[in-house]
């Protein structure tokens, strides 16, 4: 008998919302759970922590893999964003995914497509919103979307696009749709640089700088536990990441369920949220105080 070990079963690849839903149906009929990861693919070991988690909530995990054009500007990476269909489908193989559902453009917005999800609260609370207002509203329709397609029991969304999972959870909740939404810590390199597939744009000298906002996170909210004033904090972090070379959209410190605004810790628990432009890519990254 040979001694290598058995290779992993390759996922279900899915293209179709109908082979989608034939494919799940079986696992539904034995009253199996199924957790859905959604992602834009160019998969890294913070979507691995998403996918790990939901083969520990869930009996059947299945993750998408679609960008989407919908929430994406014409002036954005929709054109450039990284791609790897194959590299995404062996790590999800190593991973033991069940299904990948990997939709054409067109299985998702089929001609004559007409109708969109529009969320507020989260979703207007002048973060992501204010430099990015077409985003959410994509975001929103394409999960909706996602959630009626897959309908799991457990979605799985990271913390490190913080006010995308607020949104989200909102959503889930205002439309009565029946899943739980989990949101699981952001992943980071050694130097505490928030994985994102969008790292893959970044030069050398970029990738060294890129670590500041993590940095000046942490700054912050060692202040603020210490009862410095908010404001005061925040500008000295603003004036450090745009000295290490970032086109700064935002720092700002917000109530974590609400995303409103805060000026001291009594308004109750505080988010501290960041993006910035390094060159030409766009970093975010948030942490809790
Ligand atoms: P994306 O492919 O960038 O749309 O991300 C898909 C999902 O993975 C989202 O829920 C992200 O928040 C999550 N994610 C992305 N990067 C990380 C990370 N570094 N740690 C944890 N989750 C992440």
């Amino acid at each position: 008998m040979s001694k290598r070990p058995k290779a992993k079963k390759r996922p279900q690849i899915l293209r179709s919302v109908a082979t989608l839903r034939q494919a799940l149906a079986p696992y539904r009929a034995k009253g199996e759970t199924i957790a859905l990861v959604p992602t834009m693919g160019a998969l890294h070991r913070g979507h691995l922590a998403l996918v790990a988690d939901a083969r520990k909530r869930a009996d059947r995990v299945a993750v998408s893999i679609f960008v989407n054009p919908t929430q994406f500007a014409p002036t954005e990476d929709f054109g450039s964003y990284p791609r790897r269909l194959e590299a995404d489908i062996k790590a999800l193989t190593e991973a033991g995914v069940d299904a990948v559902w990997a939709p054409t453009a067109l299985a998702m917005y089929p001609p004559g497509f007409a109708t969109r999800v529009a969320p507020e609260g989260a979703a207007l609370a002048g973060l992501e919103d204010k430099f990015r207002p077409h985003f959410f509203g994509g975001v929103a329709t394409v999960v909706a979307k996602l959630f009626t397609q897959a309908q799991p029991d457990f979605a799985m969304f990271g913390q490190k696009d913080y006010q995308q999972l607020r949104v989200v959870t909102q959503m889930a909740k205002d439309l009565d749709l029946p899943l739980k939404v989990i949101g699981l810590p952001t992943v980071r390199e050694n130097d505490g640089l928030a994985l994102s597939s969008r790292n893959l744009y970044l030069s050398p000298q970029e990738r060294a700088a890129a670590p500041t906002l993590y940095r000046v996170l942490k700054a912050c909210a060692a202040a603020i536990k210490r009862n410095e004033n908010i404001d005061a904090i925040l500008n000295i972090g603003r004036g450090e990441i745009e000295s290490d070379g970032f086109a700064l959209d935002y720092l700002e410190a917000r109530h974590a369920l609400t995303l409103a605004p805060v000026a001291s810790r009594k308004d109750g628990p505080i988010r501290l949220l960041v993006a910035a432009k390094i060159g030409k890519t766009r970093l975010i990254d948030n942490l809790g105080v």
